[in-house]
């Protein structure tokens, strides 16, 4: 079996960025957009993209197969988002709204029939699509610069993660996985409070890890572990105080594999406020801890402040 080397479409637009990778094309493409839309700062107005895509924007009571529904007549772009799921989560219908606005992008940076119907030719070309217009999410909602200079000055401390909510407008997943990005030389776990089967116990367990490397230079464990890997234990620490912990010496054990480096533990704090948005006025209610984050790190590459951040005086 051959790797999968792209679609032309995706081809074709690393071309036009003289980009080193997909992924860097469609950022680029973004930045672009961005700069075109005067937008300078955060929360990145969904409305004067969608406007300068030439794209409306339709709420539906109608059910749909997903949040969102792009719909394409006669060149005019249409959103089709529901109801249910923008009064639900409305950052995350943002999310959804910012991946369509992806496709909408790539369409007109490619014009030519061939090069747009390439993109979802084959079950990989649209697998690949899909991701590039996941990372096109991101980007237009957390631009790496901006996002970079945020989480410098807030850090990922709970109360730093809140801020940084605050400023994108974004879901808890999507500011995690941009998190990510925007510190240098970490990765990260989310454990979550569930029990796999009835059986079981409800406590923290893993449900995203690194991604698995066999020489161990990755922390790794599999989905489902609990909190009894990683010592200290400054996961139950963290959830019984409700408190960030940052540990130098943090050790996360599987059988006979053994990584060693910096642990940061953090959560969402509770919050309970109304929201006022371009796409209405929602509110968002209290909820319990049910997620742990724990950043890890080479020591000799992370460092205190890049979790704390300066306004925090980390
Ligand atoms: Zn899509």
């Amino acid at each position: 079996m051959t790797k999968f080397s792209g679609s032309k479409g995706i081809a074709a637009l690393t071309r036009t960025f003289r980009a080193p990778s997909s992924e860097a094309a469609i950022r680029a493409a973004c930045a672009r957009l961005l700069r075109q839309c005067g937008i300078e700062r955060p929360p990145i107005s969904l409305k004067k993209v969608l406007s300068h895509l030439g794209t409306a924007t339709e709420i539906t009571d109608d059910p749909l197969n997903s949040d969102a529904v792009l719909h394409a007549e006669r060149g005019q772009f249409t959103i089709r988002i529901g109801r249910r799921a923008l009064t639900r989560n409305w950052q995350r219908a943002r999310f959804t709204i910012a991946h369509e606005c992806g496709h909408i992008l790539l369409y007109h940076h490619l014009k030519n029939t061939e090069l747009i119907s390439s993109l979802d030719s084959t079950a990989e070309a649209h697998a690949e699509l899909e991701r590039l217009c996941d990372i096109a999410a991101s980007e237009l909602l957390m631009p790496h610069g901006m996002l970079r200079a945020a989480v410098q000055n807030h850090g990922i401390t709970p109360n730093g993660l809140h801020a940084l909510r605050e400023i994108f407008a974004v879901s808890r997943k999507a500011l995690i996985q941009g998190v990510a990005r925007a510190l240098p030389g970490t990765d990260f776990f989310i454990w979550r409070l569930h029990a796999r089967t009835a059986f079981e116990e409800s406590t923290f367990r893993v449900v995203r890890a690194p991604r698995y490397h066999p020489s161990g230079a990755r922390p790794w464990l599999p989905a489902g572990s609990t909190a009894r890997h990683v010592s200290p234990r400054i996961i139950e620490e963290a959830v019984r105080d409700q408190k960030y912990i940052l540990e130098d010496n943090l050790e996360i054990a599987l059988n006979r594999r053994r990584w060693h480096g910096r642990g940061f533990v953090t959560f969402f704090p509770k919050v309970s406020r109304d929201y006022q948005y371009e796409l209405g006025s929602f509110e968002e209610s209290v909820r319990d801890i049910d997620s742990i984050y724990l950043f890890v790190g080479a020591r000799n590459v992370t460092s205190a402040r890049q979790f704390i951040g300066i306004a925090h005086g980390g």
